[in-house]
């Protein structure tokens, strides 16, 4: 169990010197009993307190990284169980399963396929993750060319996979500089495994059948000095590794149970890519760090990456784009001014709609706190007046030879109060994005 508040603050000098940004030791003791900070902002704390609060400082689920560049992949140190208490850090990572059996050319090919998997949603890019390799083959020989096959076409990070630390040990051997994680430890192998993995400075995967077995071997892992670990649990029914997820999660995060306070990774089992991208979808939604998947087509690709983009947002900070004014296209003085809110899902929806018209037009992004048009109009957020303001305080009237602004269909309601505010001429537009295009074709 982790120390309570006044437990740490028993420990910490209790001279409210400010310095770690708090204004007294008391609620500095309190955000890291919730493991919202870390104590090595307290630069007073005696080395002895040190100690007695490591467990209190380190977080519940350790950050494990894999391979480096820009490309590396962080997953773990979580905190919560549910996204709403706070928000979740690491996006899961996503990955995908190669074997040292397919030739040169298929290999290449799968690697340019995945290499395609890079959207951009919202403003923001999504991609996939990591590369996984399978000693397919028992062949280390083979194993180690396909590697260098992988080395060469991707800078993702990778996943080695074979129970057989000599084949690990050579593929490392061209590797290791690139930070793979390696799979798997067992209860079989774990002398072994955990000296590759420490000789060579890269995170390890613990792998038993049940929770009891998981448990035991992580702390042999540790015991051998190995602390950057991933769980597996492995094959088993998808309800089944759901609720062992879930266990592990409330376990590492309410009990300050350290066998488990490392990330997870999991393989989706089915064969029908449609069943793939909701099982993909669940684990993404509880709790895995890493999930290593068989399809490569975009369409089943993307819903997982979107899910993932969702459930990793701060739920109390929605997604938002600049509150500006936005030219789509070559606009002119009578081109039509649109007026939305910032929410990001909202605008870009306008903005692909806009584009998609060939109409050149002019977007009024209002700041409405990231909030979609109709929370914004409930909250009152999205008014008459603030869009009538925020048409002032951007100059829209300069920008064009007319005074006629289009609003979204569903606050029509609020046409009367901004013809009186700004003066403008109001145009009530399409209730869903989907009628722009013809509503801007016939404007
Ligand atoms: Fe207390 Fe340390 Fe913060 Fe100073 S820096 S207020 S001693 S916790």
């Amino acid at each position: 169990m982790g120390l309570s508040g006044l437990e740490i603050y028993k420990l910490l000098p209790k001279t409210n010197c400010k310095k770690c940004g708090f204004p007294t030791c008391l609620a500095f003791a309190m955000q890291l009993a919730a493991k919202k900070v870390s104590l090595d902002k307290c630069p007073d704390v005696a080395e002895e307190a040190k100690k007695a609060l490591d467990s209190a400082a380190q977080p519940p689920i350790k950050l494990i990284t894999i391979g480096q560049g820009e490309d590396k992949l962080e997953i773990g140190n979580e905190t919560v169980l549910f996204r709403h208490e706070e928000k979740f850090y690491h996006p899961t990572g996503i990955g995908f399963l190669l074997e040292d059996t397919q030739s040169q050319e298929e290999i290449k090919k799968a690697l340019g396929d995945i290499k395609k998997l890079d959207f951009e949603r919202v403003g923001q890019r999504i991609k996939v993750n990591i590369i996984a390799l399978s000693a397919k083959s028992a062949d280390a020989s083979k194993f180690t060319q396909a590697l260098k096959t992988i080395l060469e076409n991707t800078s993702l990070p990778i996943l080695l996979m074979s129970d057989d630390p000599g084949i690990v040990g050579k593929a490392l051997e061209i590797s290791r500089d690139r930070v793979p994680l390696i799979y798997r430890a067992t209860n079989a192998n774990f002398k072994e495994m955990a000296k590759l993995s420490k000789d060579n400075k890269v995170p390890l995967v613990a792998s038993a059948k049940t929770l009891e077995e998981l448990e035991s071997l992580v702390k042999n892992l540790n015991n051998e000095g190995v602390a950057d670990l991933i769980l597996d649990i492995g094959d088993k029914d998808i309800t089944e590794k759901i609720w062992e997820f879930t266990q592990i999660r409330k376990l590492a995060l309410k009990k300050a149970f350290r066998a488990f306070g490392y990330p997870i990774i999991v393989f989706t089992k089915g064969n029908d890519p449609y069943q793939e991208v909701i099982e993909a979808t669940t684990y993404v939604s509880k709790y895995a760090g890493l999930v290593i998947m068989k399809s490569k087509d975009p369409w089943a690709i993307l819903p997982v990456l979107t899910a993932r983009q969702n459930i990793y947002t701060d739920p109390q900070k929605p997604l938002q784009v600049e509150a500006k004014v936005y030219e789509i296209g070559k606009v002119e003085e009578k081109s039509p001014v649109l007026v939305t809110t910032n929410f990001s899902l909202t605008y870009y929806t306008v903005e692909a709609e806009v584009e998609a018209s060939k109409v050149p037009a002019f977007i009024v992004s209002c700041d409405a706190e990231g909030m979609s048009v109709l929370t914004a109009w409930a909250a009152d957020k999205f008014t008459g007046e603030s869009i009538a303001k925020t048409l002032e305080k951007f100059d829209v009237k300069a920008k064009v030879n007319h005074k006629n602004v289009v609003i979204p269909g569903y606050v029509a309601v609020l046409s009367a109060k901004l013809e009186e505010e700004s003066g403008w001429k109001v145009t009530v537009g399409p209730r869903e994005a989907s009628g722009i295009q013809s509503f801007l074709r016939k404007l």
